[in-house]
């Protein structure tokens, strides 16, 4: 039963935003709870639409966070299809851009993610460019590629990252011809570093992708409408009868500034600014997910992080935040991707120049390993590659800080768990 004396709001209906709502209740907020979100579609998960569903495996049904009917079930106001264009925070409203409707608020959450960056090159608009971010653009996506592999067609893709090298895998899996264009001289250059970003090179080699390192889109060339080639800054003219832009993501918060609230250094990532306990320079507004720029304790910095287990923990912490709970958000950074027969996870925070020296445990060639990224004798992120059931291990190492033995650290022989103090 609702009482309505509180009310508190979600902006977006992504994991974070669904989260957040799901932990209010768990937690016994008897108050209104209404999450709004543009998207037409429930909430659900991203990572599925650049492997499994992407691919044909996995059913539409298997990506939604909640089935529809546990909105109503939980007294969650659901408002999808709608866009919130303002916030008044002196009057604690937020406001529809579509019908105009002004919705109170106690406590408001940020949570609208993050959109894909535009390629600003000549042939941007033309039908046969693709982003990546929604479930609509994955079903699009899904449609090329089928297409394009069964009539030899080419795919470039502009980005080396996650997403452009998940879908580089889906292509080839499809039959499509893959060229990947990369400013840096590896995949996940930012990420993990030229050490581990060759081992990616490699596997998508021998699976067929072509790489085009040390380069940039500079144009689509169309015809009638159709992309006939791209071509990048050295002056190359690559086939393609569709482009991939995955050059990444921009945090949404146009909203957030023009209520005035504080923005992170761009430096750091940009996004909104929140404390340890998310929440943003007006008190009660909190901000979680793809879109919050957080202080990591661990880190010494702030970190934006763009990740599924970052929305799925990030929500619920806003939540208890909201009601008053004690809450410091201090998780390590975790991802995950499959790719091929690869699938890894990485805990951390290593981007090149916070690491001197990258420690292999187990056998690279066969990509049965675990690398750590290590700076003075401390591990400051892991990557398991093929192993499983290392994870809470290899985030304990990160977070006791410990200096661990680095010969010990590469030797299978010795277990993981002996070198946690
Ligand atoms: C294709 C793809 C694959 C991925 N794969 C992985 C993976 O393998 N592993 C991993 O760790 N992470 C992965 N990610 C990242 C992960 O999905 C994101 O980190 C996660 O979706 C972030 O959730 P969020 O709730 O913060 O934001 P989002 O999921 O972006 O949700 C925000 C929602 O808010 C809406 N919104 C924004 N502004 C407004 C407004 N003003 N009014 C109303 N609604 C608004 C948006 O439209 C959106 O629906 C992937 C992402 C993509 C796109």
């Amino acid at each position: 039963m609702v009482d309505a004396d509180q009310t508190f709001v979600i902006v977006g209906g992504g994991l974070a935003g669904a989260k957040a709502a799901e932990t209010l209740r768990a937690e016994g907020f008897t108050g209104r709870v209404i999450l709004i979100c543009d998207e037409r579609d429930h909430p659900y998960e991203r990572p599925p639409l650049s492997k499994g569903y992407l691919l044909g495996k996995e059913e539409r049904d298997s990506v939604f966070v909640h089935e529809p009917a546990w909105y109503a079930r939980h007294d969650i106001e659901l408002h999808l299809g709608q866009t919130v264009a303002a916030i008044d925070r002196a009057a604690r409203t937020v406001r529809f851009g579509e019908d105009g409707t002004v919705v109170r608020y106690d406590k408001l959450l940020l949570a609208t993610g993050a959109e894909p960056r535009r390629l600003d090159v000549p042939g941007t608009d033309l039908a046969g460019v693709h982003h990546l971010r929604r479930l609509t653009h994955a079903e699009r996506l899904r449609g090329v590629l089928s297409a394009l592999g069964r009539d030899n067609g080419h795919l470039v893709i502009a980005g080396a990252g996650w997403i452009g090298l998940e879908v580089a895998a889906a292509a080839r899996e499809y039959g499509a011809e893959v060229t990947v264009v990369e400013p840096e001289p590896t995949p996940l250059h930012g990420v993990l570093g030229p050490e581990l970003g060759e081992l990616f090179t490699e596997l998508h080699r021998e699976h067929g992708v072509r790489f085009h390192f040390g380069a940039r889109l500079t144009e689509i060339i169309g015809q009638d409408g159709a992309v006939l080639a791209a071509r990048t800054d050295d002056g190359e003219e690559h086939p393609a009868h569709s482009v991939l832009a995955a050059i990444g993501a921009a945090p949404r918060t146009a909203l957030a500034e023009a209520a005035g609230l504080e923005m992170a250094d761009r430096a750091h990532g940009g996004g909104i600014a929140v404390d340890e306990r998310l929440r943003t320079s007006d008190p009660d507004i909190h901000a979680a997910g793809d879109v919050a720029s957080f202080p990591h304790p661990l880190f010494g910095t702030r970190l934006r992080v763009e990740h599924w287990a970052n929305a799925l923990n990030g929500g619920p912490a806003a939540a208890r935040a909201m009601l008053g709970r004690d809450v410091v958000y201090d998780r390590v950074p975790y991802f995950f991707s499959d790719q091929y027969d690869l699938g890894m996870e990485y805990s951390g925070w290593a981007p090149p120049g916070a690491y001197d020296e990258v420690v292999i445990r187990g056998d690279a060639g066969r990509r049965e390993f675990i690398a750590f990224w290590v700076r003075q004798g401390r591990v400051l992120a892991g990557m398991n590659v093929n192993v499983w059931d290392v994870t809470d291990t290899v985030q304990r190492l990160i977070r006791t800080r410990a200096q661990v033995d680095t010969e010990a650290l590469a030797d299978p022989h010795v277990p993981l768990g002996s070198l946690v103090p």
